[in-house]
């Protein structure tokens, strides 16, 4: 099978082959067929799947078939994206997919500045990237109109559902050309995702490559169970045996985050952090650098790591377990990709025993445990509370309460207890917010 095959102009497949682009991927094989058909797509896939390219190519196709201009201010396609750095991923490969067409392709985030964003829209483009909250933006100020949009994307839509991005999409959806083709695509299936497929897709064709809540098998999977006070030692530890590697280490909240990084940058490793408290300069400096390799350990929030495309990345460690199950597999399909080996390390305290039986839950299978021995749940002990969405989800934390260490988790270095939180990254206050 190939691109030919599949319908694309040969063009584009041209196009595709300058870049290495020759064998569609199973997401594309599955997709791109009912795209081109005008169908609404539902896709079940993550990064790094190729799914930019099945939502993108059949929409690039129809385009430069209908040789239409775009009328100014007005978008022909528009891609709806959680994260600004996703948005600029799903830009850049736009951008080159079209590369010598005359369609226009324009992204609008925070972040940047709007003054060039809105004469950017000015003239009309055909595929406009976006995150919702900046789109909202320009729809105030009438920089861009949505009435002529007939090809609508909602990337990494189960991100959008934790953002809250629902409101805002309530606003942008009904702007849109009443008759369009919308793709909607995620990289986990859980229960609102259906409310949202059946409001925005009309007899919709569903696509998957990973069942969801699956994790790519060629990821290994550990446990440490580790007093919180003792998390930061045996991180060091961990990524002290493969300094050379790409490593990516997920923690709940910003100050948690920065305050990690701060730590290792101390013991010498080459580390850099991104999280919402970074402006959106520093968030893309840190990201290239990383993907240069020219920083090994990257300290991330999930909002700000969410979805992002880099290849090369062998270690995730979960320095905090993610409040949400599904986080869990997406932190974790950020290693192992396009085939590669990876790693991902969970260090688990106390308090967060309740976390990983809802992630095994999820996974359907038992993480095997690398050191320490599992915490006992503790009578009425409750979800922590979620450090994410400015304190939406509150409530029901209790840290490390009480809780006796069972064993020597961390090669013997941990200190019972689990009670004190001067791990590095463990500042984690209720209603403090995350990403
Ligand atoms: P995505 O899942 O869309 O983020 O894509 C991940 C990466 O795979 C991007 O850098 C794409 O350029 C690349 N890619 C997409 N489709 C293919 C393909 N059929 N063959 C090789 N690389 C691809």
């Amino acid at each position: 099978m190939d691109f030919d095959m599949l319908g694309l102009a040969p063009r584009l497949v041209t196009v595709l082959k300058e870049q290495g682009i020759t064998d569609p991927t199973p997401i594309q094989t599955q997709a791109i067929p009912h795209a081109m058909n005008g169908r609404d797509v539902m896709g079940l896939a993550q990064t790094g799947s190729g799914k930019t390219a099945a939502f993108g190519l059949p929409m690039i196709h129809a385009l430069m078939k209908a040789g239409v201009k775009p009328n100014p201010k007005t978008a022909r396609g528009l891609i709806l994206a959680p994260t600004r750095e996703l948005a600029k991923q799903i830009a850049d490969n736009l951008t080159a997919y079209t590369k010598g067409s005359h369609l226009k392709v324009a992204l609008v985030v925070g972040g940047a500045g709007i003054v060039a964003q809105t004469k950017r829209l000015a003239g009309g483009v055909d595929l406009l990237v976006a995150t919702p909250g900046r789109l909202i933006d320009l729809l105030d100020r009438r920089a861009v109109r949505l009435d002529e949009t007939i090809y609508l994307v909602l990337d990494e839509a189960d991100q959008m559902l934790d953002m809250g991005f629902i409101h805002a999409l309530r606003r942008i959806a009904p702007l849109l050309a009443k008759d369009r083709q919308t793709m909607m695509f995620s990289a986990t299936m859980p229960k609102l995702m259906g409310e949202l497929a059946n409001t925005y897709l009309t007899d919709a064709v569903r696509v998957q490559v990973n069942p969801p809540g699956q994790a790519v098998k060629k990821i290994n999977q550990s446990v440490h169970f580790v007093a919180q006070a003792a998390k930061t030692d045996l991180l060091v530890e961990l990524l002290d045996k493969h300094r050379d590697e790409l490593a990516i280490v997920f923690g709940r909240t910003k100050h948690g985050c920065e305050k990690l990084y701060k730590v290792l940058e101390k013991k010498g490793f080459a580390a850099a952090s991104i999280h919402g408290n970074k402006s959106q300069g520093q968030r893309q400096r840190a990201l290239d650098a990383f993907k240069a390799g020219k920083t090994r350990v990257l300290v991330a929030t999930d909002v700000a790591a969410r979805g992002l495309d880099i290849p090369d990345v062998r270690f995730v460690y979960n320095y905090d377990l993610p409040n949400v199950a599904e986080n869990y597999v997406h932190r974790i399909g950020r290693t192992a990709r396009a085939g590669a080996d990876g790693s991902a390390v969970a260090l688990v305290a106390p308090d967060e025993m309740i976390e990983l039986k809802d992630i095994e839950k999820a996974m359907k299978e038992t993480i095997p445990v690398a050191s320490g021995r599992e915490w006992d749940i503790l009578p009425g002990q409750k979800k922590r509370p979620n450090g994410g969405g400015g304190g939406r989800r509150g409530g029901g934390g209790n840290r490390g309460g009480g809780q006796r260490a069972s064993g020597k988790p961390g090669g013997g270095q941990a200190k019972p207890g689990g009670r004190r939180r001067n791990g590095g990254g463990g500042n984690r206050s209720r209603g403090q917010s995350a990403a």
